[in-house]
């Protein structure tokens, strides 16, 4: 029942492997070009099928039902489970991603193993409320689960991202239908099988894949789903909430960013200038809260600017099996034509490109056919250009300099988007008031992508609706039950007593 890179990837409903109704889709190794792998697309009947099963298990198992401690111990199978074959995971991740299996080994597997022990440890501290402000009444707060949840994931951290939605709609009793992204579906495969195979009850977790406009699309607007969770771009993002909405179906919206990296005069220098790099370029740069803009403040603009480009230029680019890469290909075709357009349009929008924006050359010829790309820095006078507007998901920063605290935080806050905001200074005062002043889910302090998994996740504006976390994930996932219960027996006004 494995699903490998070379067999046909496919539907994974109520437990059982089974081919989707649709089209026939290549899967591309972003690393040589070549198709590895044919997914059989799942159709709007298809999705039936896994909608059904997942309702049938939120109706009839114990999933929903189960003690918390019961629960608890299958999470923590699962997670075993997923540290048990990291290796091979990250193999199937890597054959349709492309990011360097150093990150996929070290950080990506690890943390969907660890979502799943987040949760089970979460569930056991979690509590509920408590009013008794009601003079002769108590009233309680149960939380309950909702019921199917929808989770729709995207290419760039297919496990990291995915595991969390399972974990999280699981830990709190729901059943769900994941569907992710068509162009990297193989490590979630054998996920999802792996799941089975530590002991997950068929039906609670459902596997659908296929495009978004086909099989996504109708998860959404499947009448059994009664949640969606969603991570990707803000335009799908539109997308999804308007036909949720249509059924007032709860969403969380985990959306795009165009995060700002402001680094001080004050700051730490070389702690900066490294965390800048790996901001925008870890995860081949295709991370939502990638610091893309980079703000850096007069007095150490001409310093700053001539060592980040410096050091851009000697990133290592290479295939992403090499220990030694540090940028692996991009994820697709598109993807790669995406950052190579913008990087050719930046000069006629008034940006100085410093580094980047072409194809390299010298790689070996097993990876011609891939789609690598040259990490691009480019100067912008201020936020006007596109590359400094538009969410490019790529190895492309702009680097702005700033005069002052003011003129900063007015450039930080000029975009869209609201996921991330980072700062970098050892002035207390000026980290104290950027973190207030920052219009973003989460600021990061003289620090780059910690997650605190207990915390909210999420953006403002275009960036999300919505928070993924502990408590986050708790609101999300449960409907909360209001119980009020007198303390003495109550008198009722007697209608028709004469
Ligand atoms: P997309 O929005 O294109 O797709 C995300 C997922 O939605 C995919 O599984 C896609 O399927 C599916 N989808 C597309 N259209 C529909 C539809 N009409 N109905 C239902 N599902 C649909 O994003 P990408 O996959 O390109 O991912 C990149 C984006 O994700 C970036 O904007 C990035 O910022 C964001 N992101 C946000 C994060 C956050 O936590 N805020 C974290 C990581 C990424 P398919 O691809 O198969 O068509």
């Amino acid at each position: 029942m494995n699903q490998s890179a070379a067999a046909p990837i496919q539907a994974f409903i109520e437990g059982t492997s089974r081919p989707g109704a649709g089209a026939e889709l290549p899967v591309i190794d972003p690393t040589s070009g070549r198709q590895i792998a044919t997914l059989r697309e799942d159709s709007a009947a298809d999705v039936d099928r896994a909608v059904a099963a997942a309702c049938r298990a939120f109706a009839r198992s114990d999933w929903p039902r189960l003690g918390i401690a019961a629960r608890q111990e299958m999470l923590l199978r699962l997670h075993d489970a997923i540290l048990a074959h990291v290796p091979e995971l990250a193999e199937l991740e890597c054959a349709a991603l492309g990011v360097p299996m150093r990150d996929l080994l070290g950080m990506h597997l690890p943390r969907a193993a660890y979502n799943f022990r987040f949760f089970a440890e979460f569930i056991g501290q979690a509590c509920g409320d408590v009013y008794d402000q009601t003079d002769g009444y108590r009233s309680l707060v149960l939380r309950e689960p909702v019921g199917v949840a929808a989770l729709i994931a995207p290419w760039n951290a297919p496990c990291a991202l995915a595991s969390m939605k399972i974990a999280a709609a699981l830990a709190f009793g729901n059943t769900c239908v994941l569907k992710p992204s068509e162009q990297t579906p193989l490590a979630l495969a054998r996920l999802v099988e792996i799941l089975h195979e530590a002991g997950l009850p068929p039906g609670v977790v459902n596997l659908v894949n296929g495009r978004g406009a086909v099989t996504g699309a109708a998860l959404v607007d499947h009448p059994g789903v009664d949640l969606v969770s969603f991570t990707g771009g803000t335009e799908t993002g539109r997308a999804i909430m308007a036909a949720a909405g249509r059924r007032l179906v709860p969403c969380t919206m985990e959306l795009g960013g165009k995060s700002a990296n402001i680094v001080f005069a004050s700051a730490d220098y070389d702690r900066a200038l490294d965390a800048a790099l790996a901001a925008i370029f870890a995860n081949n740069g295709q991370q939502c809260l990638a610091g893309s803009r980079i703000l850096v403040e007069k007095p150490i603009a001409e310093r700053f600017i001539a060592d980040f480009t410096d050091r851009t230029r000697r990133i290592r680019i290479g295939d992403p099996r090499d220990t030694e890469t540090e940028l692996g290909p991009l994820a697709s075709a598109a993807q790669r034509a995406r950052v190579l357009g913008y990087a050719k349009g930046a000069p006629a929008e008034g940006l100085t490109l410093l580094t980047g924006g072409g194809v390299p050359a010298g790689l070996p010829d097993r990876l011609a056919g891939g789609f690598f790309v040259e990490p691009v820095a480019a100067l912008a006078p201020d936020n006007t250009a596109r590359a400094c507007r538009e969410e490019i998901f790529g190895p492309f920063v702009t680097i702005q300099v700033f005069d002052g605290y003011d003129d900063a935080i007015g450039r930080a806050n000029d975009t869209d988007f609201g996921l991330v905001s980072y700062v970098w200074s050892d002035h207390l005062p000026t980290v104290e008031r950027a973190t207030r002043d920052l219009r973003s889910g989460v600021v990061w302090v003289n620090t780059t992508m910690t997650r605190e998994l207990r915390a909210p996740f999420g953006g403002y504006r275009n960036s999300g609706v919505g928070r993924e976390g502990g408590e986050a994930c708790q609101q999300f996932y449960t409907e909360a039950k209001t119980v009020t219960i007198p303390s003495r027996p109550t008198t009722s006004r007697r209608f028709g007593a004469g």
